[in-house]
């Protein structure tokens, strides 16, 4: 399986080749075509697998694909992640692979100024990265809502129980602005109890994988 398969779009298929990435990773070749056919996914995957390109290539693919505007506090994606060097890891990739097109990607986490960080979410994204106490704290604030949210991804799921963002991350998901139709794709490197019972909680017929 190569890049060229998943059907990417050219800009996208730009930014892949100027990174260098050749081959897709084994989780990339497996999650990219289950996300883009539209399923929830629950994948045990390691940092290094290459899970982070899985999930954001077939997202900023469908945004680009159909050309979604930006609406002001209303991001079409959010990205929960457990520390604020592991979301700046992803913004940089999404970044990388978001260049030379339209798409807006904010990043919020906690430890610092909520006003300031306010200041990049009113100017609109499409795609937010956050860690789930600041994300939770922004939708409570009425800063932003859900309503056209359509992709949930949690990285890292089970560090972020570790660290106690359980409630923060049900409460996002079952938030009441929270669009119906979205897609929610969970990311963890072990598979504990509690992190099966999350996923039969908030995936729908999800397609499970382990790398
Ligand atoms: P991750 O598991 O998402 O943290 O990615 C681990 C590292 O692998 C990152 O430095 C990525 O830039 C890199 N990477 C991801 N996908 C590929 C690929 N298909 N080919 C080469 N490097 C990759």
């Amino acid at each position: 399986k190569t890049f060229e398969e998943a059907k990417l779009r050219d800009i996208l298929m730009d930014n892949i080749k100027k990174s260098a990435y050749t081959v897709p990773t084994p989780i990339q070749k497996v999650s990219i075509p289950v996300i883009s056919a539209g399923r929830d996914l629950m994948a045990c995957a390691q940092t290094g697998s290459g899970k982070t390109a899985a999930f954001l290539l077939p997202i900023l693919n469908h945004i680009l694909d159909k050309g979604y505007e930006l609406e002001i506090g209303k991001p079409q994606a959010i990205i929960m992640s457990p520390t604020r060097e592991l979301a700046v890891q992803i913004f940089n990739e999404a970044r990388k692979f978001a260049h030379n097109s339209y798409l807006k990607i904010t990043i919020v986490y906690g430890g610092t100024s909520v006003k300031y960080q306010n200041e990049s979410i009113t100017k609109g994204c499409h795609i937010l990265i956050a860690t789930p106490g600041r994300l939770l704290d922004f939708v409570e604030r009425t800063f932003i809502t859900f309503e056209d949210t359509r992709f949930v991804v949690l990285d890292e799921a089970d560090r972020m129980l570790d660290m106690g963002f359980s409630e923060s991350m049900r409460k996002i998901i079952t938030h009441p602005t929270m669009r119906k139709e979205h897609q929610t794709l969970m990311f963890s490197a072990t598979f504990p109890e509690e992190i099966q019972r999350m996923a039969g909680e908030f995936l729908r017929d999800y397609v499970f994988v382990t790398i």
